[in-house]
């Protein structure tokens, strides 16, 4: 399983599909890839290879932004449906998620009561959850960050706002999961591998902090907003 994320000048899908492509190792039954452009969030989704997502994605579609999931299911068989991204009930909201959230029933009875779920993930929990809180605090960084701290398990995650083409916010807890810094474009990887083509440039996320990734900078934060400061490093594998 895998996450791969991108947000810069250029076209996206090759960057994901890439990515995607070097996280096989790790093992997948399906795969999906997000890409948001003035037209708005397009979904491709597969049960099974990359080589299918990849005729599934339309080449005519253009986009500078997107997010890309290989999935080992755990909640859920393999199947299109539960195939990563999901996406929140208005669409507005759209996540990939690595990991296990061992908390999600409780978090569907007290918080989602209200809401169809179209999926037997537990990841869908997340992107529901994030659009309740996005209608409280109507601001998609806290919405995000109050959603990680309700969290119990393990995650890696990225989401996009679809109203929204200049950030993409990622956060870990017991997962992996890693930001390549580039000249006007940034990435996110479960591991480096995926990205070596873009970058050398790593800089480490750590537990229960989440990062906002634009195409310029990138801002590491602590669950409650505090900013920290992180150096990069770079990485010594040949890709
Ligand atoms: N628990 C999630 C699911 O079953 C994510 C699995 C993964 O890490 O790929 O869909």
């Amino acid at each position: 399983c895998g996450i791969v994320g991108y947000i810069g000048q250029n076209d996206t899908k090759e960057v994901l599909l890439n990515g995607l492509e070097k996280l096989e190792y790790r093992g997948y039954d399906s795969a999906g890839i997000a890409l948001l452009n003035d037209n708005g969030m397009n979904l491709f989704k597969v049960k099974g290879r990359i080589a299918a997502l990849r005729k599934n994605v339309d080449d005519m579609i253009h986009a500078t932004m997107g997010i890309g999931h290989t999935r080992w299911a755990t909640h859920g068989v393999p199947s299109e449906e539960n195939a990563h991204p999901h996406q929140s009930a208005s669409g507005r909201f759209t996540l990939v998620h690595n990991g296990v959230i061992e908390n999600y029933q409780d978090l569907k009875k007290e918080y989602l009561s209200d809401v169809t779920f179209v999926s037997e993930t537990d990841t869908e929990v997340i992107v529901h959850l994030i659009e309740k809180l996005y209608d409280k605090y109507e601001d998609t960084a806290e919405a995000f960050r109050q959603a990680m701290s309700l969290l119990k398990g393990s995650y890696a995650i990225a989401l996009i706002d679809s109203e929204d083409e200049d950030h993409l916010y990622v956060a870990k807890n017991k997962s992996p999961l890693l930001i390549g810094l580039g000249d006007g474009f940034n990435v996110v990887a479960s591991d480096a591998m995926a990205t070596l083509k873009v970058t050398d440039q790593y800089l480490e996320i750590h537990d229960q902090e989440i990062v906002v990734v634009n195409r310029s900078f990138v801002e590491v934060q602590k669950l409650d907003g505090t900013a920290v400061d992180r150096k990069s490093y770079t990485a010594q594998i040949d890709a």
